[in-house]
């Protein structure tokens, strides 16, 4: 019997194949002409395939007829064109088999529609609903997309460590890794004794993968990495997770310009092959989800990207004429009203700011000529707000290492970042690109946790 999944068997060019199905039951309806209706899904595409199970089936009356929403099955049959709506073909049965069984007194996800909130709690099996499903679907072509984008243009993928002991930001925010106990640590002048610790130091999980792949643009040209990254900050937002991925290309050669130039052609290539390759699942989300949604990712594909310095963004949002919750001011970071006010009202499209105020970005970026502000770029968009952060990088061996001091860093430890300046030094630079981010803003939804399969966020790591 031929294996077929439920995408291929939607296709008119394949009705008259006899196939095997394999798939979770979305529905059962008996109906009196002498069959019932299933509809099954297999997680191959968002649309279920039809099953008519005829009652002279073996099984008709002992399963058939009691199949639940949820159970798994098998079955053996003929694909032929449909007359029903929204659907091009459905499957004769001529075999059902039943796997596993859904008893509904128990199985949470019945027909009806569920909340976010509440398929939170039941994050194994959320994956099993429409949007979830759809959700995967474009997060695995993002992934996709990501990788032959870099590909494509002469990138290599680098597999930067999870574990480390740098700070790349300089500032908390970080998972410590260890394997003291922490009922009974050695101690040393009443101190933790972290030379007794694994690996001689304290370590962390990796916030960026930034500063290693710098090492590896210094010698292979362009260079990416793409993994999970962790953030301990305590920040209870729809945007924040304390794992979730992040793609973060380093290129030498490359100024600030050149980093702009790369980061809207990478975001409007990702977004062109998701509107392309999943039309289907971005129809749900525009249909159930945002009815702008096509329209503005549409746009955003036809439209350059504004780019504006940091001095002139205050301005705009000094002139807005609103009270904001943070105040506004030359210096002060922009938060998440200041940025969604000008990707969303003021442009009404994905800004690039650039050249930020020395005093709030890390020490590696690099510093302008007035001495005041760096060559920082974050790209904004409307429904997210920051969606890449990225910068040109100090490739002035003594500037660097002033900075490093002026953030209160120990040196030593980043004495190997600094050689790559001592030795062969170029300019670069590079960005990152939160993953899920970017799914918040190609399906409209509004909850970080929503587009990761298991989030972490404080207080939770259940599964
Ligand atoms: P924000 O100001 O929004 O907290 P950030 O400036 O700390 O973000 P960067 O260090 O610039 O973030 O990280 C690069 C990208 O990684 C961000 O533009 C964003 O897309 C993503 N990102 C950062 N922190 C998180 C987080 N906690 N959860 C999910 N994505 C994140
Ligand atoms: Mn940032």
């Amino acid at each position: 019997m031929e294996l077929m999944r439920v995408v291929e068997a939607r296709r008119p060019e394949n009705v008259g194949r006899v196939v095997r199905i394999r798939g979770w039951v979305r529905t059962r309806r008996d109906s009196k002409a002498g069959f019932s209706f299933i509809e099954v899904n297999d997680g191959s595409c968002l649309g279920n395939l039809q099953i008519l199970a005829p009652v002279n089936l073996p099984n008709y009356e002992s399963i058939v007829k009691h199949l639940h929403t949820g159970a798994s099955i098998v079955v053996d049959g003929t694909i032929q064109a449909s007359p029903a709506k929204g659907q091009a073909t459905e499957l004769v049965a001529q075999r059902l088999e039943l796997l596993g069984d859904a008893d509904p007194t128990l199985y949470p996800l019945q027909k009806k529609n569920h909340t976010y909130e509440f398929l939170r709690t039941i994050a194994h099996l959320r994956p099993r609903t429409n949007t979830f499903g759809a959700v995967t679907r474009i997060r695995h072509r993002v992934s996709l997309s990501i990788h032959q984008f870099f590909h494509e243009n002469g990138f290599y993928y680098i597999h930067t460590p999870i574990i480390t002991a740098s700070d790349c930001e300089g500032a908390g925010a970080l998972f410590r890794v260890t394997t003291l106990d922490p009922a009974r640590p050695p101690l040393r002048d009443g101190q933790v004794d972290y030379t007794q610790d694994f690996f001689g130091k304290p370590t962390y999980l990796t916030v960026s993968g930034q500063l290693q792949a710098e090492a590896y643009a210094c010698a292979l040209g362009k260079v990416y990495t793409f993994g999970p990254t962790f953030r301990a900050e305590n920040s209870n937002t729809t945007r924040h997770l304390a794992e979730f991925w992040m793609v973060e290309p380093e290129m030498a050669f490359y100024e600030l310009a050149d980093n702009m130039d790369l980061a809207e052609a990478f975001l409007k290539r990702i977004l062109r092959d998701v509107l392309q390759e999943c039309a289907e699942d971005m129809r749900f989300f525009q249909e159930r989800v945002d009815p702008n949604l096509l329209q503005r990712l549409e746009q955003v594909l036809q439209t350059p990207f504004r780019r504006i310095s940091y001095s002139e963004a205050i301005d705009i949002l000094a002139r807005a004429g609103r009270v904001w919750e943070f105040p506004v001011a030359w210096g002060k970071d922009l938060q998440s009203e200041h940025e969604r006010y000008l990707a969303e009202e003021y442009f009404r499209g994905p800004v690039i700011l650039y050249d930020y105020p020395r005093s709030i970005k890390p020490f590696y970026m690099r510093v302008n000529d007035d001495g005041r502000t760096v060559r920082a770029m974050d790209v904004l968009v409307p429904g997210v707000g920051e969606i890449i952060g990225g910068s040109q990088r100090e490739e002035r061996a003594d500037v660097l290492e002033q900075r490093m001091r002026e953030q209160g860093l120990d040196v030593e430890a980043y004495r190997w970042y600094l050689e790559l300046r001592q030795f062969g030094s170029v300019p670069h630079s590079g960005f990152g690109l939160g993953l899920e981010r970017t799914l918040l803003f190609l399906t409209g939804l509004t909850n970080i946790r929503d587009v990761i399969p298991f989030p972490r966020y404080p207080g939770h790591a259940e599964y």
